[in-house]
Order: C-alpha cells, then sequence, then structure tokens
C-alpha cells in the first residue's frame, strides 16, 4: 500500500543540492576571467607609473585602485583604507600635467557578493552537515522531535483499494463486517432508532490469517480513510510517550471521521495490567490506559471505528474487551479446504496456470496453511516456473512449492554417507509403514530422503479431511509412527542415532499433554498446572504447579506408560512386517523419494486418484 511518507528522499536531494553548488562555486571562481587576467601591482609601481604617464585611467572600487595601462594592460593596487586617492596622486609630482581619467565606486559591488558566498561556505556546508544528520537521526529513529506524534500511517481513499474481492473464504468474518461497513456508511440509520455505533471490533486469528487484509478491507469497502499502526509503536523507551501518541492518533482520526483506526498486535500494548516479571511495564498500562479513555471518551455520533488484531486474545486485558470497548469478536481462523482454494485462486490472479491444474488438489494437499503462506505457495511456484524460463505454472511446480514452504528447500548440496543414508531410510521407512498398518494415522502421501531445511528425510501424512477433534485412539496411533523412526533403526542397526531426537520430543509433549490437559489417563479428567498463570510468568520461564510432589510422580508414571504401550506396539508391527520394512527401505535407497502411489503398490492397493507428487 501506498504510505504518503517517503523518509530518506528529501535529505538525499538535500546534500546532492550542497554537493552541486559546492561544485558550481569552485568552478566559477577558478575559470571568472575577471579575476584571472588582472594581476596585482604594488602601490610604488603604480606610482612610478603614473609618474612615467604610463596610464591611461584609474578606478577607485573600495580599497582596490584598478588602472589600465595605455597599451591596454589592467591591473590593481591595494591601498590602506584610511588614505583616499587624492592623497595618493598627490605624493606623485608630475600628476597635475596629466589627463587621467578617473573614476570612484562606492565598494566593491561585484565582489562583495562573491566575497560573501566564498565566506559563507564553510558555514553552509557545517550548517547542511547538521541539517542532513538532524534529519538522518528523525528519519530512522522517528523521534528526534515528534516523541508524542503517532505514527500512524493514513492510507488515502484514492490509493488502490482492497475491499473484500481481495479476502478469499473467511465468509462469516465478512458478514459481521459487511455490518462495521454499513455503519461507517450510513450512520444515520442507526443512531435514529436509538442503535449506539459500535466502537471496537476485535479480529483474532492466528498469524498470516488475514487479518490485516480484514481490516484494510473494511476500509476499502466504506470508502473511509484508514489509520493503521502497530501496538509495538506505541511502546518507547520514554516514558510517557507512549500515552501521548495514543492521544495524537485519536485526535487525527477524530479530524478524519468517519474513519476506521486499526492497532495491529495489540497484545503489545493491551495485555493484562499488573502482569509481568520484574516491572518496566508502567508505560504499557498507561498507554492501554489511555486508550480505553479515549474510546470512553467518544461521543455518541463520532464515527469512528476502532479496529484491532490480535492473535492472542488470551492474553488481553479483560478491561479492553467489555462492551463499549471492542465488544466484538471476530475470529479469523484458519483456512478450510475451501476456503484455501479460494485463496490459491485470488493468489493466482495475473498468474498464468496450465490447463491441468487443480487448485482443489493443491487445497486438499495444504492443510494448515494460511492465507499467508498459500500466498507464498504461489509465489513460489511462479518463481520456480520463471526459473526454468517457462511462461505458464504448472500443477507439478505448485506441488514441489508445498513441501518447499513446508519443508524448506531442498539440499541437494548435503553429503551423506552410505551409512548414513540408508539409516535414514530405515528411519523413514518406519515411520510410513507403521502409520500405513494403524487405523487412525493419516495417509502416508509421500516419503523421502532428500535432505530439506534442518530434516534429513521426510514422512509426509496428509489427512484426508481438515481434522477439529482429535480422539485418544488417534493420538496413540500417533505415537506409535512417531516412534517407528527410532525402533526401525533400532531393530535394523542395533542402536539409535540422533536423527530420531525431534520425533522423541513430539511424542514426549503428546504423551505428557494426553495426560495433564486432556484427561486421557487413568489420573482422570482433571487439568494439571494452571494455564492462566503462563500469561503473567511467560510461558517458559515457568509452569506453575497446581498439584502435590505425588501426583508429579504419578503423572510421569502415566506418561511412561503410555510411551511404553506405544513402543511395544511399533515393535510388533515392525518385526511382524520386517520384510515390507526392507523392501520399501530399499527401493527409498534407489529411488530417494516415493509417491503415495509408489508407496501403495508395495501393499497391492489401488491407486488414489488425487496423489500426484513426483518428485
Ligand atoms: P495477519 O494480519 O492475520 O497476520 P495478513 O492480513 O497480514 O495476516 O495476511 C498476510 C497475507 O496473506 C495477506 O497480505 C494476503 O495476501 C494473504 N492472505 C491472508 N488471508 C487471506 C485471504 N483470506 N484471502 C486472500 N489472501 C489472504
Ligand atoms: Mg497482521
Ligand atoms: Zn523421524
Amino acid at each position: 500500500m501506498n504510505t504518503k511518507k517517503l523518509p530518506g528522499r528529501k535529505s538525499n536531494n538535500f546534500l546532492y543540492l550542497l554537493i552541486i553548488t559546492l561544485i558550481l562555486t569552485t568552478m566559477y571562481f577558478i575559470f571568472n576571467p575577471s579575476t584571472q587576467s588582472i594581476s596585482e601591482i604594488s602601490m610604488s609601481t603604480f606610482k612610478n607609473e603614473i609618474n612615467h604617464e604610463e596610464i591611461s585611467s584609474i578606478e577607485v572600487k573600495g580599497n582596490k585602485i584598478y588602472s589600465e595601462l595605455k597599451d591596454g594592460k589592467k591591473q590593481f593596487t591595494i591601498k590602506e583604507s584610511a588614505d583616499t586617492l587624492n592623497d595618493i596622486l598627490q605624493e606623485i609630482p608630475r600628476v597635475k600635467k596629466q589627463n587621467l581619467d578617473i573614476k570612484i565606486t562606492d565598494s566593491e559591488n561585484s565582489n562583495f557578493w562573491t566575497d560573501l558566498i566564498i565566506n559563507s561556505i564553510p558555514l553552509l556546508l557545517i550548517v547542511g552537515f547538521f541539517i542532513f544528520m538532524f534529519r538522518q537521526a528523525q528519519n530512522s529513529n522517528n523521534q528526534a522531535l515528534s516523541f508524542g506524534k503517532s505514527q500512524a500511517r493514513l492510507h488515502e481513499k484514492d490509493s488502490k483499494k482492497t475491499t473484500f474481492a481481495d479476502v478469499a473464504g473467511a465468509n462469516e468474518a465478512k458478514e459481521e463486517l459487511i455490518e462495521i461497513v454499513d455503519f461507517l456508511k450510513n450512520p444515520e440509520k442507526y443512531t435514529s432508532i436509538g442503535a449506539k455505533i459500535p466502537k471496537g471490533v476485535l479480529l483474532v486469528g492466528p498469524p498470516g490469517c488475514g487479518k490485516t487484509l480484514l481490516a484494510r478491507a473494511v476500509a476499502g469497502e466504506a470508502d473511509v480513510p484508514f489509520f493503521n499502526i502497530s501496538g509495538s509503536e506505541f511502546v518507547e523507551m520514554f516514558v510517557g510517550v507512549g500515552a501521548s501518541r495514543v492521544r495524537d492518533l485519536f485526535k487525527k482520526a477524530k479530524r478524519n471521521a468517519p474513519c476506521i483506526l486499526f492497532i495491529d498486535e495489540i497484545d503489545a500494548v493491551g495485555r493484562q495490567r499488573g502482569a509481568g516479571l520484574g516491572g518496566g511495564h508502567d508505560e504499557r498500562e498507561q498507554t492501554l490506559n489511555q486508550i480505553l479513555t479515549e474510546m470512553d471518551g467518544f461521543e455518541k455520533e463520532t464515527n469512528i471505528i476502532v479496529m484491532a488484531a490480535t492473535n492472542r486474545p488470551d492474553v488481553l486485558d479483560p478491561a479492553l474487551l467489555r462492551p463499549g470497548r471492542f465488544d466484538r469478536r471476530i475470529v479469523v481462523d484458519l483456512p478450510d479446504i475451501k476456503d484455501r482454494v479460494e485463496i490459491l485462486k485470488v493468489h493466482s490472479r495475473g498468474k498464468p496456470l496450465d490447463k491441468n491444474v487443480e487448485l482443489e488438489n493443491i487445497g486438499r494437499q495444504t492443510p494448515g496453511f494460511t492465507g499467508a503462506d498459500l500466498e507464498n505457495l504461489m509465489n513460489e511456484a511462479a518463481i520456480a516456473a520463471a526459473k526454468t524460463d517457462r511462461k505458464i505454472i504448472t500443477q507439478e511446480d505448485i506441488e514441489k512449492s508445498i513441501e518447499k514452504v513446508m519443508m524448506g528447500p531442498e539440499r541437494k548440496s548435503r553429503i551423506l554417507s552410505k551409512k548414513e543414508r540408508e539409516i535414514i531410510a530405515f528411519h523413514e521407512t518406519g515411520h510410513a509403514l507403521t502409520a500405513h498398518k494403524l487405523k487412525n494415522c493419516d495417509p502416508v502421501h509421500k516419503v523421502s530422503i532428500v535432505s530439506r531445511g534442518m530434516a534429513l528425510g521426510v514422512t509426509w501424512m496428509l489427512p484426508e479431511e481438515d481434522k477439529h477433534l482429535y480422539s485418544k485412539s488417534k493420538f496413540e496411533d500417533e505415537l506409535v509412527s512417531l516412534l517407528g523412526g527410532h525402533i526401525a533403526e533400532k531393530l535394523i542397526f542395533g542402536e539409535v542415532t540422533t536423527g530420531a531426537s525431534n520425533d522423541l520430543q513430539r511424542a514426549s509433549k503428546i504423551a505428557r499433554k494426553m495426560v495433564m490437559e486432556y484427561g486421557m489417563s487413568e489420573l482422570g479428567p482433571i487439568i494439571y498446572g494452571d494455564k492462566d498463570h503462563e500469561v503473567f510468568l511467560g510461558k517458559d520461564l515457568m509452569h506453575t504447579r497446581n498439584y502435590s510432589e505425588e501426583i508429579a510422580a504419578k503423572i510421569d508414571g502415566e506418561v511412561h506408560k503410555i510411551i511404553d504401550r506405544a513402543y511395544s506396539r511399533c515393535e510388533k508391527i515392525l518385526n511382524d512386517h520386517m520384510e515390507k520394512l526392507k523392501e520399501i527401505a530399499l527401493a527409498l535407497l534407489k529411488k530417494e523419494t516415493l509417491t503415495r502411489n509408489d508407496f501403495l503398490a508395495f501393499f497391492k492397493e489401488k491407486k488414489l486418484k488425487h496423489a500426484t507428487v513426483t518428485a
């Protein structure tokens, strides 16, 4: 989006101007003919020349006496300022008889200006330098002069508008926001029957799901100015800045009403007051208080809607959420399959797609992708196509980009020893085989031993549909397949490697959550540990324990039991299908990547239609 200010530009121009002026003046003095051809002579020579009747004319300018000889040569002499020309001429005996052409000018007009310029150049340079530095400082910190000014950027009405057409999916959110648009457009409709116009709308959802985009779209649809500021911009090193910025921001907004004031990432200032370790949060609290005060201070008719976005609604101060403030909460959630396809369509505008590209298929392969991920995906696909000088994006480009976006680019250059490759192949096959044999695991989509990002290999499982609830048996099966890599290594090579560490970490986390958060163990449907307190103390800093030592030991015991059970189930599956394990691992070593169809071929099962990844 276009913002109004273009910092940096101005000061650069200024510097260029200064340098050009400097060069021009220098050139002027070097090449100026008048300063070049006139030579200086001493006073006694001058007097002598008059005495010998060699001079035809004299001109006095200030302290300089310019004279021209009869042969046309020009020269000048400097006199003492106290002496007049008359005094000098009187000392010359033969001056009387001569017919000298004498002219007296008040002062050295032309030289006065050049002198001024010469003398002021250093001064100009210094002043210019200071102004330059000053602007630099101001631009980089933005605080040199305008501490208390809000840095809100105003998006002009006429700059390229975002509308709801640019936001794919998110239908519930859009429906609620259409109401807001109507408030902004026809406030009388509501005020005339005594309805209050809502003041605050809070957009809640994970990052990249289109909160900022939706806020922009509301402004675009209602055709009102859009003030955009991020919560962190209120927080400054200096006390009181945040509050005064809030004041300034609301003042600006009121001047431009009706308008939308958008505070992005409001959790930066809107955290629960009184929370936090070690002090130093007063500033944030003051800022928050000021926001609350300003919002309360709106008169009934003020047609400003304050929108805010956060991905951590749980940490927000309850005062922000009470009626009259951000009482409207709109959830912008991860897109489901239908929405993903819509988003893909939006972001393939202007990108020529091959005829056989099936965006539905891509949508199915990208559960958990946010709008931002999908945008990135289409962009990567376009880059991949452009790299090979193609004018059209193929299905393959897009599918390869899915993996790139999810797991980082391939690292073909990573050199692995033969033994390492074998270990990785068996490890991945262990995951894939167990997942295939368990009915609650997602279908195996692809197995690969090509290094990507940090991972040495991947087994990629894709759910057939978006899931919202997870059952105990699903977790249990997932644990088995997570351990599959570790146990396959152990069964085949007799020992385990560090390659399984990430798997084990995930497995332990799932098992612990099953016991402590989901009530899926013999300890019963009780939540252990206080989640609310994590807000105050920072998640990793401390886990508040609201249970006894005795229970802690029991929790550990239950976690152990869950993992042990998964371990023996996994071991059994792999032992029962040892032949398949070896067969698939060898094929993987040879081909590096097995697609879903390749994989299913080992089990003589019918091929699924939508599995098309090849690599
Ligand atoms: P958030 O503010 O929720 O973190 P943004 O609104 O900044 O996310 O979204 C980032 C980018 O992702 C947007 O610029 C947009 O291009 C893309 N995007 C996200 N959601 C959608 C959507 N529903 N439709 C189209 N594009 C989307
Ligand atoms: Mg955002
Ligand atoms: Zn693994």
